[in-house]
């Protein structure tokens, strides 16, 4: 049992003057394996003054200073990588090879913002002015339970380097992971204020930070709804705002495509994350023509994809975070089949064998029409839809027939079609024949998906304001 029950403010550990106590689960067990006390709307204060405090000397620091200490944020967190990695398996449910993945994302995504500050030019000019690209002021980061030790570092990473101090409220059902990558950023020594974590609900903690006169910047990921509540709170006080939100990508299968390397990639971008990813290719456009021949393909594929325990290297799938989201899951699998969709693979209930734990079966829906349910609706679980589509014209219209615009794929064997395609998907990320991430490409979304990206020089630049000085010398 971990009793976890202290907040990090002003560069040490202390009791939060909340005291509400939430049980961390093992989404794979369904045992309790911890309580975490919670941080409420005075604790985030206390960490809102504290980053305040720290603001005008750290936002003076030189880029080089900046760039070692987010080095040494980057030892520190490699140095915990395997605390990480159990913290990720045992509260988040990651399957092994997802998990490492997961652990070692952390610390690569504060080296890659040192190595893009390295570069970065604060000092432009525009005309006759010079343009000083300034740090915007105490940042507000809002994560997320899918991705929480790379959301945390991801985006402290781009606030730093851009010379921000930061208030950071992790998803409460991560406190586990938050306190691993506390305990690693609290190592690498940085002047006391700089960042603070607060762990506590959204609707309190949260509230607080979207709402507070002294954030000039949020950084939210997660869900639509959310965000839309954030950008609202937002507003009163004018806060710049970048918002990383749901999607319901498009897998473009073009009729030339080699369905032997199409039908895995379609696998794999739709179950990432055990489905439980905001870039998932949950939508899988299929040409009519050849739509038989891809079923056939996939429910034997499908076949072979094992969701269940998390530490057996076989598992592609792990649990559902929560009873809550098990049960969402639950709930679009049945509205699926209530709206005419046809079960090709999986279905209600856990897998066979499986009589604990959060676990979904891998679920495919075939003859899925683009405004039912399942196909509007982010389900946020190993759930997919194949669209059957006539032409090419009529997949792109499909495609982005959606309020969302985060990510789309495409698979075809000519790069010349793919590429005509591709560009003309509205997404913030096209991937063709493939399923890598770029670091220093801008990540973020079209409609829905959100505003803003990260990543990059553009991630950096979030945090920064553009100044005009005109008549110096
Ligand atoms: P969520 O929106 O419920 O919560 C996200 C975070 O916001 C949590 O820390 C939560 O406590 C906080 N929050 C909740 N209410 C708040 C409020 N009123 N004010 C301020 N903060 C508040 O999302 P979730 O269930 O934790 O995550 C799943 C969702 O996140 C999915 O919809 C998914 O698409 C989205 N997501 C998006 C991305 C992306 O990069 N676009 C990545 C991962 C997840």
């Amino acid at each position: 049992m971990q009793n976890i029950d202290q907040i990090y403010i002003d560069g040490a550990f202390v009791t939060p003057h909340g005291t509400e106590s939430f049980e961390l689960v093992n989404p794979s067990t369904e045992q309790v394996i911890g309580r975490v006390r919670l941080a409420d709307e005075r604790d985030a204060r206390d960490a809102i003054a504290a980053a305040r405090r720290a603001f005008p000397a750290f936002s003076r620091t030189t880029k080089a200073e900046r760039v070692e200490m987010l080095m040494r944020m980057h030892a520190a967190v490699v140095a915990r990588e395997d605390t990480l990695f159990e913290a990720i398996v045992e509260e988040y449910g990651a399957p092994v090879s997802r998990g490492r993945w997961m652990a070692s994302h952390a610390s690569d995504v504060l080296l890659q913002t040192a190595q893009t500050l390295e570069h970065y030019e604060f000092v432009r000019c525009a005309g006759s002015a010079e343009v000083v690209m300034q740090p915007l002021g105490v940042a507000g980061l809002i994560t997320p339970w899918n991705s929480n030790a790379g959301f945390i570092c991801g985006k402290l990473a781009a606030a730093l380097a851009a010379g921000c101090t930061a208030v950071i409220k992790p998803s409460e059902m991560s406190a586990i992971q938050t306190r691993v990558i506390t305990e690693a950023l609290h190592e690498a020594e940085l002047p006391a204020g700089v960042f603070n974590i607060v762990t506590g609900r959204g609707e309190t903690v949260g509230a607080e930070i979207s709402s507070h006169s002294d954030i000039a910047k949020i950084s939210f990921t997660g869900s639509t709804a959310v965000g839309k509540t954030i950008l609202r709170t937002a507003a009163e006080t004018l806060k710049r705002v970048t918002l990383e939100l749901g999607g319901k990508s498009p897998m473009v299968v073009l009729d030339d495509a080699n369905f032997d390397e199409a039908v895995p990639l379609a696998l794999q971008a739709g179950f990432m994350n055990s489905g439980q990813a905001c870039i998932a290719g949950a939508r899988i456009l299929v040409p009519q023509a050849r739509l038989k021949e891809f079923e056939e393909k996939i429910v034997a594929a499908v076949a072979g994809i094992q969701s269940g325990n998390p530490r057996d290297p076989h598992t592609s799938i792990g649990p559902m975070v929560s009873q809550k989201q098990w049960e969402r899951v639950q709930r679009y699998i049945r509205i699926g089949i209530d709206e005419g969709a046809r079960l090709i693979a999986g279905g209600e209930g856990r897998p066979d064998g499986v009589d604990a734990g959060w676990f979904v079966r891998p679920t495919v829906f075939s003859d899925v029409r683009n405004d039912m349910t399942i196909a509007r609706e982010e389900i946020f679980g190993p759930v997919l839809s194949i669209i059957a589509y006539r032409d090419e014209e009529d997949a792109i219209a499909i495609a982005n027939d959606t309020p969302y615009g985060l990510q789309a794929y495409v698979a075809s064997s000519s790069a010349g079609r793919a590429n005509a395609v591709a560009s003309r998907l509205e997404a913030g990320r096209v991937l063709v024949n493939t399923l890598a991430h770029e670091p220093a490409a801008p990540f973020g979304g079209f409609k829905q998906s959100g505003i803003g990206r990260e990543y990059g020089t553009f991630g950096i630049e979030a945090f920064l304001e553009p100044k005009s000085l005109l008549g110096t010398v």
